[in-house]
């Protein structure tokens, strides 16, 4: 099984064999096709399993069609939203998203807390299409109206227990309610809890679980 048979387009492949991958890993293989097809995901995976790339790719096809190399920031609304438990996990998803989105005109950022947000509101008003975050300093930027979220297409919620672990289930509630009910949504957890399930009922429509 190639990246090429999991149907990724050119740019894609490109990108990945830039990253020197030579074959996608099971999550990658099982992943990436349902993601392309639009359905929602619910994926038990590790870090380390390439679960990043698994979500990625596919995300990055399925907003590759409407990309603009417009300038103007009106024409880059927020259209993925990647939400992480740290600051760490963010900037390493930022750097996946950034990778694989070599040849393609789409822009991405990381917000996260701790740092002033003044430099995060000038690259949103910029314009991206692609934001990854965490869910405090998200609803920060939400408060000020530096984001909007109601042309969010595409959502996903990595390493979920951590997210629970840290008390950030209440934000993620409060972030799903400003987001469309028409979107495609992917919940990525290295264990499913009672406290997950619910979530993901509350989060997925109709999920594919997937499970490495
Ligand atoms: P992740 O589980 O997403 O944190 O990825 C773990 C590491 O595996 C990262 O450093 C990726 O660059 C690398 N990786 C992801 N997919 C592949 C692949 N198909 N072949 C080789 N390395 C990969």
């Amino acid at each position: 099984m190639s990246f090429a048979d999991l149907g990724l387009m050119p740019e894609l492949l490109r990108a990945v064999e830039d990253a020197g991958y030579t074959q996608p890993t099971p999550i990658q293989s099982e992943a990436i096709p349902v993601v392309l097809s639009g359905r929602d995901v619910m994926g038990g995976a590790q870090t380390g399993t390439g679960k990043t790339a698994g979500f990625t790719l596919p995300l990055l096809q399925r907003l590759a069609p409407h990309a603009n190399s417009s300038t103007s920031p009106a024409r880059h609304p927020v259209r993925a939203l990647v939400l992480a438990p740290t600051r760490e996990l963010a900037m390493q998803v930022h750097e996946s998203v950034l990778t694989y989105a070599k040849h393609l005109p789409l822009r991405a950022t990381c917000i996260y807390g701790g740092v002033d947000m003044r430099a995060q509101m000038e690259i949103l008003r910029g314009g991206v299409e692609i934001v990854v975050a965490t869910p405090g300093r998200l609803l920060d930027h939400v408060q000020q109206k530096s984001i909007q979220l109601n042309q969010v297409q595409m959502l996903v919620l990595d390493e979920a227990d951590r997210m629970l672990d840290m008390g950030f289930i209440p934000d993620i509630r409060r972030i799903l309610a400003m987001l469309p009910a028409k979107r495609q949504s992917l919940l990525f957890s290295a264990t499913f809890s009672n406290e997950i399930k619910k979530l993901a009922d509350q989060m997925l429509n109709d999920p594919q679980l997937i499970e490495v």
